[in-house]
């Protein structure tokens, strides 16, 4: 019996051990791998980064750029809906997928690359569209949502769950050379309602040109990690235009819209009243 508890004894410190140096090992690839952003964050920003679990809605052209870049950073936890399959059409920009990924979900095949990119990342994947009926429960304990959409049908649905969670929307979309991108804080900024009241219209397949998706999703990471570290001045009640045919970047005001059906503006000024 003393034997049995002997080494049971022996096998905890022999674990403890074992774990102190993978803890070690984990700490030292750490301050390697973040070194060139630890400059900047420090230890507790890099903290903050790996206690953030966010949501990435789309890997497609967007989703592929903004989320090797969350991924590479340290972001905690990411999770990623996109109810598609790799087309060989997707490969001129999302970026993620290879050519032998055709036919495979998005999801799964995003999950491959970057888990390979950064083991330490939690990558969860849904194989779901998004929709008015399931974007909270999607979205879950997220405490901000990217939105890397391709339709603003799913783009309202995620606008009002942001409201509702009172989390931000990193807001981008392209256009052939050219991109859009806006932070929106539920209760300080206009919504994307507030902005376009209805979808734009477009007929026919949209143009992408895959280095804008690049441009645009560069930005709203940045947008991302200035809103978790704190740090700089966010796209509030701004929008980017990038025009990358003529390399400029406009910038627009916005002003939240005390009629909108969605933020509920109106109501609230009416209340106040
Ligand atoms: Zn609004």
């Amino acid at each position: 019996m003393s034997r049995w508890r002997e080494g049971g004894a022996w096998d905890e410190r022999l674990k403890a051990g074992v774990r102190a140096r993978e803890r070690e090992k984990m700490e030292r690839m750490r301050s390697e791998r973040y070194r060139r952003q630890l400059i900047l964050f420090g230890e507790e920003g890099q903290k903050r980064l790996r206690s953030a679990k966010i949501f990435v809605a789309g890997a497609g052209g967007l989703g592929s750029a903004s989320l090797l870049y969350l991924t590479a950073a340290g972001i905690g936890r990411i999770r990623i809906a996109d109810c598609d399959t790799v087309e060989e059409s997707n490969l001129n920009r999302q970026i993620l997928h290879f050519h032998e990924d055709i036919g495979k979900q998005k999801v799964i095949s995003a999950k491959e690359k970057l888990e390979r990119l950064n083991p330490e990342v939690d990558i969860e994947i849904l194989a779901e569209s998004i929709t008015e009926e399931n974007v909270d429960a999607i979205v879950g304990d997220s405490e901000l949502i990217v939105d890397a959409m391709d339709n603003f049908q799913a783009r309202y649905a995620l606008n009002k769950c942001a409201i509702r969670k009172k989390i931000p929307l990193f807001h981008g979309a392209v256009y052939g050379f050219e991109g859009q991108i806006t932070t929106i804080i539920p209760e300080r900024t206009a919504c994307l309602r507030c902005i376009f009241p209805k979808a734009p219209s477009g007929a026919g397949e949209t143009p992408v040109v895959g280095a804008t998706c690049g441009v645009v999703a560069s930005i709203q990471v940045s947008e991302v990690l200035k809103y978790l570290l704190r740090r700089g001045s966010l796209l509030e009640n701004r929008m980017l235009w990038w025009d990358g045919l003529n390399a400029r970047i406009e910038e627009i005001s916005l002003r939240r819209n005390p009629k909108c059906e969605d933020c509920g503006g109106g109501a609230l000024r009416a209340f106040r009243l």
